[in-house]
């Protein structure tokens, strides 16, 4: 992410289903799938369709709910947010609403159509189980970032990687789609980078508040 050579961090071994290697940074302590054998656009999308995120599931409500409730404490509604790669079913957004926020919703794949924005920007903005995903994260979240008002808050939910022993077993990286994992190191160093505030209020969710000038 931030450019420099990375390291060996992880082989996967025999028997292991899936190719690729990872590896790690150890400056901003990133760790990722070998770029060799990231899934294209159509093999994302497809698998995306595989994923089980039903708004009537309270399992996943109560998921959301880890990021909600220190997003609610961080900046109270009335606010307006943009739920970020919402995905095929806007839970959180939906979730948001019932709790006093006014959101609007986007998705590459799945609401491509970028909302009206907010001429100062939006005051909150969530993305969840998404930057496991991306190929291109500082490019994203410094978009991310313009698009917030200055004091205005990114939420982000993303499992933290556990302990390097432990690695091999972690379910997380079983997706094929998961191509990157921010421990709390990588997000300090995301938000020195971004000119924000970070919060950890809880295991793998992080809130940056912007502060001006970056
Ligand atoms: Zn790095």
């Amino acid at each position: 992410m931030c450019g420099l050579p990375t390291r060996p961090f992880h082989h996967r071994g025999l028997g292991d289903p899936s190719p690729g290697d990872y590896r790690r940074c150890h400056h901003c302590r990133l760790i990722h799938l070998d770029p060799g054998v990231w899934p294209d656009r159509e093999t994302e999308r497809a698998y995306y369709r595989t994923h089980e995120n039903r708004p009537d599931d309270p399992g996943y409500q109560a998921h959301l709910q880890r990021l909600i409730e220190p997003l609610l404490e961080a900046l109270p509604p009335p606010a307006r947010g943009l739920d970020w790669g919402c995905g095929p079913q806007p839970v959180l957004a939906a979730l948001l609403r019932t709790r006093g926020y006014t959101m609007d919703t986007w998705d590459p794949a799945f609401a491509p159509a970028w909302p009206d924005a907010p001429d100062s920007g939006w005051d909150i903005i969530t993305c969840t189980e998404v930057l496991e995903h991306l190929h291109n994260p500082l490019d994203t979240l410094q978009t991310l970032r313009t698009h917030l008002r200055p004091g205005g808050v990114l939420g982000v939910m993303t499992e933290w990687p556990p302990a390097a022993d432990r690695f091999r077993r972690w379910h997380y990286r079983r997706d094929p789609t998961h191509v990157a994992f921010y421990g709390p190191d990588t997000l300090h160093w995301i938000a020195d980078r971004l000119g924000c505030a970070l919060a950890l209020p809880a295991r793998d969710i992080a809130l940056f508040t912007r502060s001006d000038p970056p």
